[in-house]
């Protein structure tokens, strides 16, 4: 296939395996294939249909756009959004039928919507168990779980689900997560009481997923893990059975000797020491590639080079050392990140590079780089 000039591609049979083996380390708890934020820049309706089809039974995002643009790709799975503003068009998605996770003040708009159309919402109530982000407060719990409940007596709701989110899953040993399951399963047990008759009871992302079983109710919600990414710092995508389905990949735009003291990209904060060959990259920091990973990896032909100099807008440079001719890579793949497993470097390099995490790599990879979508098992 001819790959457009700078690429991210997408490797499809890696997201269904690695939703295939989320679904066997979740079971029974089903699965939640998280597509938020563009599939973390996979993607989101090709990942979504990837991962229904590996056996994903719900999707979730953050936005109600984003469950709303998933329905008009034709996508009709359980969907679920939950983080809204008072600017939220809770009508569009009560009548696109995406459940909504609710914090408190979402209720009063979503139970009108849902009387303005005479159709009952499904939402999911969320407790703030430790994060401090979204979610309702202990204190507040009992009187929004009755606030709800008293909806669906009404007919405008159904409460379907109860989830909470973890803030320390990806250190397996802290204490912070048992004491964040122990407030879920008081706040399950209280709404239980009060009549909520639940669905789903949801806690887990991807490292409480593969850490902590404990952690996994009736449904688990993975992100990073669909994409075949480690969150743990200890442990590689391989170390626990994921295929990373990104390859950010383009070819080498000039390839020229240069003498000792050349210096490379703004700054001159790299002086060659000695005679030497310089690649040029096409890939720069408005193709997503973080402007302070200078030193990130490149893979071109067979030999993974430090990026130097500082990364640009729009290219970067490596530096190929002595004894390679002059437009002798000229139109070489450089792969800056995929499966270490086929040799690429991996995204977890660049984001030491840049003192980040892979989340961010690969998620702010930018809409100037095309998606291209390949299935390494097509026809297996
Ligand atoms: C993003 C997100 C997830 C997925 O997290 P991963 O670590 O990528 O698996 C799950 N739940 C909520 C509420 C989220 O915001």
């Amino acid at each position: 296939m001819p790959w457009p000039e700078r690429a991210a591609v997408v490797d499809l049979a890696a997201i269904r395996h690695n939703v295939r083996h989320l679904v066997e380390t979740a079971a029974p708890a089903k699965v939640m294939a998280v597509v938020k934020a563009d599939a973390y820049g996979h993607g989101a309706a090709q990942v979504a249909r990837a991962a229904l089809s590996a056996g994903a039974s719900w999707l979730g995002v953050a936005h109600i756009s984003e469950a709303l643009a998933l329905r008009e790709a034709g996508i009709e799975a359980p969907i679920l959004a939950w983080l809204h503003t008072p600017s939220s068009d809770f009508s569009a998605a009560l009548a696109a039928g995406v459940d909504l996770g609710v914090s408190g003040w979402e209720l009063d708009y979503i139970v009108a919507a849902a009387r303005a159309q005479e159709r009952p919402a499904r939402v999911h109530l969320k407790i703030d168990t430790g994060l401090g982000r979204n979610g309702s407060t202990a204190a507040a719990w009992d009187a929004f779980v009755g606030d709800a409940i008293s909806q669906q007596d009404e007919g405008l709701l159904r409460v379907v689900g109860l989830f909470t989110h973890l803030a320390v899953a990806d250190e397996p040993a802290r204490r912070e997560t048992d004491e964040q399951l122990d407030r879920f399963r008081e706040a399950v047990a209280l709404a239980e009481d009060a009549g909520a008759d639940l669905e789903v009871r949801h806690a887990a992302n991807t490292p409480a997923t593969l850490s902590r079983p404990d952690a996994h109710f009736d449904l688990v919600r993975v992100g990073l893990g669909l994409y075949g990414l480690s969150p743990f710092e200890d442990q590689t995508s391989a170390d626990l059975g994921l295929r990373p389905a990104m390859t950010l990949r383009t070819r080498v735009a000039a390839c020229k000797e240069v003498p000792a003291g050349q210096g490379v990209s703004y700054g001159l904060n790299y002086i060659t020491a000695a005679p030497t060959t310089l690649a040029l990259v096409p890939l720069g920091y408005a193709d997503g590639v973080p402007r302070v990973a200078t030193g990130g990896p490149v893979l071109i032909d067979g030999t993974t080079y430090p990026v130097v100099g500082r990364i640009a807008m729009d290219q970067m440079v490596v530096d190929l050392g002595p004894g390679i001719a002059a437009g002798s890579l000229l139109g070489a793949e450089a792969v800056l990140f995929g499966d270490p497993a086929a040799g690429a470097p991996a995204v977890e390099s660049w984001a030491a590079a840049a003192g980040t995490i892979n989340y961010e790599v690969v998620t702010r990879i930018s809409p100037r780089v095309p998606r291209v979508y390949i299935d390494s098992e097509a026809g297996a």
